[in-house]
């Protein structure tokens, strides 16, 4: 058959699949745009909106701007990236029994991030040690000690108390080296400028650890060990009374808001605590811009005290100083007659 006689029912039909093809894009395009403004409309909210504002503690040190995260042409989709103060409604929350634990998270490489309980009283505390891993080791090695030394009878938890211990935040960085390269997690990041509480993207080093590359993460909570801490700290059956984060070393005892608005309460407790171990407070300020701290987040997210202590080597354990700290953490501010009961087992802490 002559290709004549067949063009013009062939024009035809390339002109309908053509037209056909060309109305079918309009749709397509009309409900990609349609899409495309229903999640404009929905997404980008919880990465742009303020973190909760302090309830008691307007003059915390720039902690009128939180930060939020540096703005994005495509909304981060990870919820978990996003600053937040609720808990995930799905979030299940298995109790700790007395002298139990739970797994609250992993770290980069997997390896758990695990929090011990003691007691069951309404008066709750919390001691995290290893936030800068290998490089501060001895805090996961005097945390070990306290919980042998709870386990053990030791330390007596007072009826009122439940006590939290995370003995290592930064378990990769623990098991990647004793020593500077040890600091950061498995992404780089110093898990002590991933909070989100005036955090910053990058900081002046002048005055500052700079002894090995870090970061501060591409936003705050951008690392699973800092969300796993925020979430087991907003969970609904937590609600903390005092924290001591210990590091190492040498430098005192840091209250949240150190240097430019240390709050009176977590000052209180840097003192305290300065007193029964002999650490020095004030504590050294060698002028470093302190970003994204766990204390800072803690005190003026939960208005709980909340301390940096540092061990007075990057060796030592200094056991019977800490010992002291923590009857002083069990008893910190409770009820008169559960605190003087506590006093009296507490022995006299070593200058
Ligand atoms: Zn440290």
């Amino acid at each position: 058959m002559p290709a004549s006689t067949s063009r013009a029912p062939w024009r035809a039909a390339l002109l309908g699949i053509g037209l056909g093809l060309a109305s079918g894009l309009a749709v397509v395009g009309l409900l990609a745009g349609l899409w495309w403004l229903g999640r404009r409309a929905t997404v980008p909210l919880p990465t742009l909106l303020p973190t909760v504002p302090p309830a008691s503690t307007p003059t915390a040190p720039s902690a009128a701007t939180p930060t939020a995260p540096p703005p994005s042409a495509t909304p981060a989709p990870t919820p978990s990236a996003s600053p937040t103060l609720t808990p995930s409604p799905t979030a299940t929350l298995p109790p700790i029994p007395d002298r139990g634990s739970l797994v609250i998270g992993t770290s980069v490489e997997g390896r758990p991030l695990t929090v011990y309980r003691f007691g069951h009283g309404p008066h709750q505390r919390m001691v995290v040690a290893g936030i800068h891993g290998g490089y501060e080791w001895n805090t996961v090695a005097l945390a070990e000690a306290l919980l042998d030394a709870l386990r053990q009878g030791r330390i007596t938890v007072p009826p009122e108390v439940t006590l939290f211990v995370l003995p290592n935040l930064n378990p990769d960085g623990y098991e990647r080296q004793k020593g500077v390269l040890g600091r950061a997690n498995a992404h780089g990041v110093d898990l002590n400028r991933n909070f989100d509480w005036n955090w910053a993207p990058d900081w002046d080093r002048s005055g500052c650890w700079a002894y090995a590359p870090i970061t501060a993460g591409p936003a705050p909570f951008s690392e699973p060990e800092t969300q796993a801490l925020r979430d087991f700290l907003l969970r609904p059956d937590v609600h903390l009374e005092a924290l001591v984060s210990y590091h190492s070393a040498a430098l005192g005892v840091f209250p949240a808001g150190w240097p430019d608005a240390p709050g009176p309460r977590s000052t209180r407790l840097a003192q305290a605590i300065a007193q029964v171990t002999g650490y020095r407070y004030p504590p050294a300020d060698g002028g470093c811009q302190l970003t994204g701290q766990l204390v800072d987040w803690v005190a003026f997210t939960f208005d709980t005290p909340a301390v940096d202590v540092e061990l007075s080597t990057h060796q030592d354990l200094d056991l019977p100083q800490n010992l002291a700290a923590l009857r002083l953490l069990l008893s910190w501010e409770l009820p008169a007659a559960t605190a003087t009961a506590s006093a009296t087992a507490t022995p006299t802490a070593r200058r």
